[in-house]
């Protein structure tokens, strides 16, 4: 049988490192919806779509040729053939990727995209035969697959993660690293929270808090709600 593991987060709160490597120690494959949503703001900046023109995006997004790896070990995310794996993480795209995600019309299909990755984890011919996934974004726990076998809110104080976001972004946690990354962080997450709910754990979600916990002492505490 297929165990899947839905895992959601603020952004900081070290969601996407750490649902990688559980995925990897569990032997099972891995979903980065964030990803998802980057790489169609990555699209429709490509095809020049304004972002403020809602039927136009949905109708990019619904096009969009998005091939995404599932290996754990070796994630790739691709539009069409070009490797966007690193593009997809600029801040040009941090700043962009709200007024995407926040477009219904583009959640619907990325849902449906979301659901059939999930799926394919139970067909014998895909990655890791008949083991499953982690799935990791925002609204996986509570929208995407509220069924799953484990769901777990990722959190962690402001401080925490406007922290580890300046160190991912500038090498640094600096007073000027963590000033120069606080305003896009707060603003992103306060215009995602219109239309996702995140910061609270939905009925029947396990709350991790990552605040005092270093990376391997957060994927322990993670394996161990998988475990129980
Ligand atoms: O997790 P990451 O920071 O890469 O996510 C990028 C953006 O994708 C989020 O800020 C949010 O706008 C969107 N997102 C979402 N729902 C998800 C995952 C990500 O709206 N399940």
């Amino acid at each position: 049988s297929t165990l899947v593991v839905a895992i959601d987060g603020p952004s900081g709160s070290g969601k996407s490192s750490v649902s990688r490597e559980v995925a990897r120690r569990l032997g099972l494959a891995y979903l980065d919806t964030g990803a998802m949503y980057r790489a169609a703001t990555w699209w429709c900046l490509h095809e020049g779509v304004p972002l403020d023109d809602q039927p136009a995006v949905a109708r990019a997004v619904r096009a969009l040729p998005l091939d995404q790896g599932v290996d754990p070990a070796a994630p790739h995310v691709r539009v069409g053939t070009t490797d966007v794996d690193e593009a997809i993480r600029e801040t040009a795209i941090s700043a962009a990727v709200s007024a995407v995600a926040t477009n219904l019309d583009v959640r619907d299909e990325l849902r449906e995209r979301q659901r059939a990755a999930i799926a394919a984890q139970a067909d014998a011919s895909s990655f890791s035969a008949g083991r499953g996934i982690v799935a990791e974004g925002r609204d996986i726990t509570t929208v995407v697959a509220p069924d799953a076998d484990v769901r777990i809110l990722l959190t962690a104080s402001e401080e925490a993660r406007l922290a580890r976001r300046a160190r991912d972004v500038h090498g640094s946690d600096d007073d000027d690293a963590v000033a120069a990354t606080r305003d896009q962080v707060l603003r992103r997450d306060a215009d995602d929270s219109t239309v996702v709910q995140f910061h609270v754990a939905a009925d029947g979600v396990v709350t991790v808090d990552s605040s005092d916990l270093d990376f391997e002492q957060t994927v322990q505490a993670v394996l161990a709600v998988v475990a129980r």
